[in-house]
């Protein structure tokens, strides 16, 4: 993977582009695909973003989400972009198989890809040019340095910041992780003199919901959640009977994980979702707890530090039961005082 600054030269002349991102995207997924989009059709590119799958209705809001393609639902129309394509930009992802159906595609495309990421241990080696920054709050926020570090801090407009803010915002817990560098609040302070209305993005995101959210959400914190005091620890299991009886729908589940964080002296927090076809984990921690690691060893995922998923095809109480081994054979981490 050369370094991205080599494809600044480039961007003067008119490419076909494609821009892509995680399965089932978040804010920050799709708001970093968006404001690149934005900007580079700003710039003359003829781009399309594709996504993996569906994602969930509260980031319908962002300009630009109606020309989206749904790599699933509109198959050949994703392909054909793919087949037109001089670059290929991969967002907020390190491993191919994080595009699910996806994956198969981009791998055999022979188009030069380009990786604009935040998570540990990118599979360096399918990208042509690429920045990888742990050390980055989101990728929306790389997004902004990408375009500060070519030269077109002029080209930002209203619908580039409002997409930007959106993933910058979601991925810092509201400007609350850790990773909230003096950077990150010099940005939303560049964005704010370029038209953005913080507090629209805000409701949109988080005044959007169904009353059949907090429904279910009441029900699993009343039936669904173990607390382990002895290993500082709190899990979630929903069984797939709990999707289909709520009518939970994509996104619905995001931010469940951090019920249980929110528990005193609680420094990992876990929810395992049955899919159906598969059983998705997501883990949270506190302090000096690496939930990377954990989600790397036990649950083929990965992520950040203190944030991580992954998936298994076991069945649910054969994840549940690794999910218990795991605690036991981490019991000192979990119970040391570092924080
Ligand atoms: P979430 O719990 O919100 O699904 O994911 C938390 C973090 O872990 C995100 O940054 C996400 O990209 C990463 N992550 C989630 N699921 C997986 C997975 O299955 N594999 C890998 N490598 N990372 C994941
Ligand atoms: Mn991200």
């Amino acid at each position: 993977m050369q370094p991205i600054q080599q494809i600044f030269s480039l961007l003067m002349e008119p490419k076909k582009v494609v821009i892509t991102t995680h399965q089932k995207p978040d804010a920050d997924a799709m708001g970093s695909s968006l404001g690149l989009y934005h900007f580079l059709k700003n710039l003359g590119h003829d781009v399309v973003v594709i996504s993996p799958t569906n994602w969930a209705s509260f980031l319908n809001w962002m300009p630009g989400t109606k020309q989206v393609i749904d790599f699933e639902a509109f198959n050949a129309k994703a392909n054909a972009a793919i087949d037109a394509a001089d670059w290929i930009f991969c967002l907020d992802f390190n491993t191919m198989s994080r595009t699910k159906r996806m994956e198969e595609k981009l791998l055999a495309s022979s188009t030069q890809k380009i990786l604009i990421d935040h998570h540990r241990e990118p599979q360096e080696a399918v990208f042509a040019y690429g920045i990888s920054d742990t050390g980055k709050s989101s990728t929306a926020e790389m997004v902004y340095d990408f375009i500060l570090a070519a030269g077109h801090q002029d080209k930002i407009d209203e619908s580039i910041a409002e997409c930007l803010y959106a993933g910058v915002m979601t991925d810092t817990g509201s400007f609350r992780f850790p990773s909230t560098t003096a950077s990150v609040h010099t940005m939303v302070a560049d964005l704010k003199t370029r038209g953005l209305q913080h507090s629209r993005v805000h409701e949109e995101l988080y005044d959007n919901f169904l009353e059949n959210r907090f429904i279910f959400i009441g029900h699993v914190l009343l039936n669904r959640m173990e607390v382990f005091y002895e290993y500082n620890a709190a899990l979630i299991v929903i069984p797939q009977a709990d999707l289909i009886k709520y009518d939970v729908r994509t996104g619905d589940t995001e931010g469940l994980v951090n019920y249980p964080l929110s528990i005193k002296g609680i420094r990992l927090a876990a929810v395992i979702i049955d899919r159906g076809e598969e059983r998705k984990s997501s883990f949270r921690s506190k302090g000096g707890f690496d939930v990377n690691s954990f989600a790397r060893k036990y649950f083929n995922g990965g992520g950040h530090f203190n944030a991580a998923g992954g998936v298994n095809k076991e069945p649910m109480d054969a994840v549940v039961e690794k999910f218990m081994v795991a605690l036991r054979e981490n019991e000192m981490e979990l119970n040391s005082n570092q924080s």
